[in-house]
């Protein structure tokens, strides 16, 4: 089905300037590894965030996100877990369980869409055998919470990797960039998400050891000297992809501004009472506008509408990690009533940075037909 309002249009660079860029990589004769571009652009992510952080860049972020675990923790046996958020991408499970780790699932509280500190440290209480925490920003919404779960991190003296993948261009609420948290935060550059090169992530660590031996790892594990001297594979950014990279670089906050203007036109026509906006969003980099409707019957109604109208909304997370048949045998006996509710009541709609007035009321004039006047 081709939709007038897709959920998601990407702004690109102009063929132009990828050509223009091509052409200076095919002079060059360095296609990937760590070539000029890649290197450019992973010092300009550094410099974005200032000193003391560092970007190790990737070829996606599901393999950033494995890193990270494997370098912080090694290659478990299955015996150990990860807690994670089940509202969240099967990415960072499947991350999990690549390296050699359950998901231990922890539940969400709607309002937020984040799971709670405070659940976390029971589990922990319960379950000596938790090695790391990942917790989501979920949909690139910088979790309000994050100053306490970097305590309770630091209080159990485990790894907290930040699965920021939608997130680049957020902001937390005391205003520092996601990014800057936790032991390191991962963003993703795929092209659903606002920081669009097409395939491509990064970590963001202001850890010196952890960035040099996460580049090993996208290298095969090699060290200069030695050849192979950990776990590794081929998780390199190739250069056109870290050349994109560098000119939405240059135009991310503008890109971001204009999506959370037009996040700002949505929500002021919806209102705060018959809409829940997640917290936070507007400081979000606005992957898409996501709410949560009263009840499912009404959430399958509105969606029902905008598709039947031409705008493709999509209802992430639903189903939720947990209920997907892969993690079955992590999900046995798992009861998460606030991930099943927001699961049932979640809605996004589409934001673009360069959104049309006429495509902002369709998607407004379906979702709320009785408003506006
Ligand atoms: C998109 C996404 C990922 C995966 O990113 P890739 O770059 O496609 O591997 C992981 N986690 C979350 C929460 C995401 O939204």
């Amino acid at each position: 089905m081709v939709f007038r309002v897709p959920f998601i249009r990407p702004v690109f660079p102009s063929p132009a300037e990828i050509s223009a860029d091509f052409q200076e990589i095919a002079a060059a004769n360095w296609f990937t590894n760590f070539g000029p571009k890649e290197r450019q652009f992973a010092a300009a992510i550094g410099a974005r965030f200032g000193e003391p952080y560092q970007a190790v860049t990737f070829s996606n972020a599901t393999l950033a996100i494995m890193g990270a675990l494997l370098v912080l923790l090694g290659r478990g046996d299955g015996s150990r877990g990860v807690l994670v958020p089940s509202f969240t991408f099967a990415a960072g499970p499947q991350a999990i369980q690549w390296c050699g780790y359950r998901p231990v699932f922890l539940d969400i509280d709607p309002g937020t869409l984040q799971p709670s500190a405070d659940d976390a440290r029971e589990r922990l209480e319960r379950d000596p055998a938790v090695a790391a925490i990942l917790l989501c920003n979920t949909f690139g919404i910088g979790s309000a919470q994050v100053g306490e779960w970097e305590a309770l991190a630091a209080e159990y003296d485990l790894p907290l990797v930040i699965d920021s993948a939608a997130g680049f261009g957020s902001r937390y609420a005391d205003d520092r960039p996601v990014g800057v948290a936790g032991t390191c935060e991962v963003f993703s550059f795929h092209a659903t998400k606002p920081m669009a090169v097409g395939e491509g992530g990064a970590v963001l660590t202001r850890d010196p050891e952890l960035a040099v031996r996460l580049s090993e790892f996208t290298n095969f594990g090699f060290s200069a000297a030695s050849g192979a001297v950990a776990p590794g594979l081929n998780g390199k950014l190739q250069e056109i992809n870290a050349a994109i990279g560098l000119r939405q670089l240059e135009r991310i906050d503008a890109l971001v501004r204009a999506r959370q203007t037009a996040l700002a036109g949505y929500r002021e026509r919806l209102g705060d009472d018959r809409f829940g906006w997640p917290e936070g969003i507007e400081r979000s980099s606005v992957c898409f506008a996501t709410v949560l409707l009263p009840d499912r019957a009404t959430r399958d109604r509105a969606r029902d509408a905008l598709v039947a109208g031409g705008v493709e909304a999509r209802t992430y997370y639903s189903p939720p990690v947990h209920r997907q048949p892969h993690f079955a045998a992590d999900a046995a006996e798992l009861d998460l009533p606030g991930t099943e509710d927001a699961g049932h009541r979640v809605l996004s709609v589409p934001v673009y940075a360069d959104m049309s007035e006429e495509d902002r009321a369709l998607v407004l004039d379906l979702l709320d037909p009785e408003g506006g006047g």
